[in-house]
């Protein structure tokens, strides 16, 4: 049984891939090249030393609805990059990062 792909959640695949110290489970090349640029994105725009997890909702063709989380934040966000997922050309936040309420 596959593991889920890190990024999309598609269940075929196998690519590995390691970010943040840990070896994620990646569909395609594209998925994995690309969690490390929307990283980067979620890094420069929160200043959080590390992302715990980044996960695409809804993706739409070269746009997606994501989310990443760390220490307890969480951060929506927009995000549009290249098909092969070698480049992010737009990231947009939906505002600052969120305590997730414990409940
Ligand atoms: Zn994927």
């Amino acid at each position: 049984m596959a593991e889920p792909c890190a990024l999309c959640g598609a269940t075929w695949g196998g690519r590995r891939g390691t970010f943040e110290g840990k070896e994620l489970n990646f569909c395609c090349d594209a998925c994995g090249t690309f969690y490390g640029l929307a990283l980067g994105e979620v890094k420069d725009s929160t200043g959080w030393p590390i992302v715990d997890r980044l996960f695409l909702d809804q993706v739409h063709g070269l746009e997606a609805e994501g989310w990443a989380e760390h220490a307890g934040s969480r951060l929506e966000f927009h995000v549009e990059g290249l098909a092969d997922g070698s480049k992010v050309t737009l990231f947009r936040p939906n505002g600052p990062p969120q305590r997730k309420s414990s409940t």
